[in-house]
């Protein structure tokens, strides 16, 4: 399966693995263009062989919300709405979805049926956090404030996480306590988030230093901790899902028609890198 990929120009914060380059966050003119949804849709739309999956991607594309419910809007317009998977990244840094965005809005994006939305953890816990970031430790708690809105919104929500760290201590229970959080969120939540593999892209290189080095390394212990988080908390049923078959249980329904195939919560390097959202 193919996807194309729209990028917002801007994010607030620079994780250090992020693999698009500083100078493409900074909403800088020079390297970007003012287009319109109508606009992207119609490029999109133009392409013979065109992806069926479009990625609105960034950069933190929830610095500007409402580009989601126009581009539904320009999707519905031109007739490509049921056959294009809408899927958005988000980096659970702000709350413009709720605070900008109209109630006619918001509607559109819990009533659109083929888009799902991916909330990305930048680390595990505070510290992993801070260090992958440089954001203010509370962003951390707050990530899950905001993951917790999305799923009240009643929106297909999945996550992603980074599990690079600057410490090699205590891993496992450091993991099982960010499983336990995810699971009081929604009890199946684990099984749609995917550990994301950081890897050394050509931007990453020049950032690169021993501690991040080392977390890179680290990153694997990480993944062990976590496959082993979800063996022990979910049946081999359950694990063999797709992520896109796993009900919230909070939603009260069974989602979706995303990701290709993936098997949900058990695996890393399912998606590379991230600047996804
Ligand atoms: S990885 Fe995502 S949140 Fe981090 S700097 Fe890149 S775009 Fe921003």
């Amino acid at each position: 399966m193919t996807a194309q990929v729209f990028q917002n120009a801007a994010c607030n914060w620079r994780c250090w693995y992020c693999f698009v380059p500083f100078n493409l966050l900074s909403a800088d003119e020079r390297r970007s263009a003012w287009l319109r949804p109508e606009d992207l849709v119609a490029r999109y739309a133009a392409e013979s062989n065109r992806a069926r999956v479009l990625d609105l991607s960034g950069g933190s594309p929830d610095l500007v919300p409402e580009w989601i419910p126009w581009m539904m809007e320009a999707l519905s317009k031109a007739g490509v709405a049921t056959e294009t998977y809408l899927w958005s990244d988000d980096n659970l840094s702000t709350n413009y979805l709720w605070d900008e965005l109209t109630g006619a809005q918001l509607d559109t994006l819990r009533n659109y049926r083929t888009y799902g939305r991916v909330g990305c953890f930048k680390g595990f816990d505070e510290e992993s956090f801070v260090f992958n970031t440089s954001a203010a430790a509370s962003d951390f708690g707050r990530q899950f404030e905001i993951m917790r809105s999305l799923l009240d919104l009643g929106i297909d929500v999945y996550a992603y996480v980074t599990l690079t760290t600057a410490s090699p201590d205590n891993i496992p229970a450091r993991i099982g306590g960010f499983v336990d959080r995810l699971q009081e969120l929604d009890v199946n939540l684990p099984l749609r988030t995917v550990p994301l593999e950081i890897q050394m892209f050509s931007p990453v290189s020049p950032r690169m230093d021993d501690t991040r080095r080392l977390a890179m390394n680290l990153q694997h212990r990480g993944v062990a901790a976590w496959n082993a988080e979800i063996a022990r908390r979910y049946t081999a049923t359950l694990r063999e899902r797709l992520v896109a078959e796993v009900p919230l249980e909070s939603a009260g329904v069974v989602w979706g028609q995303c990701s290709g195939g993936r098997r949900g919560g058990g695996f890393a390097a399912l998606a590379r890198g991230a600047h996804l959202g």
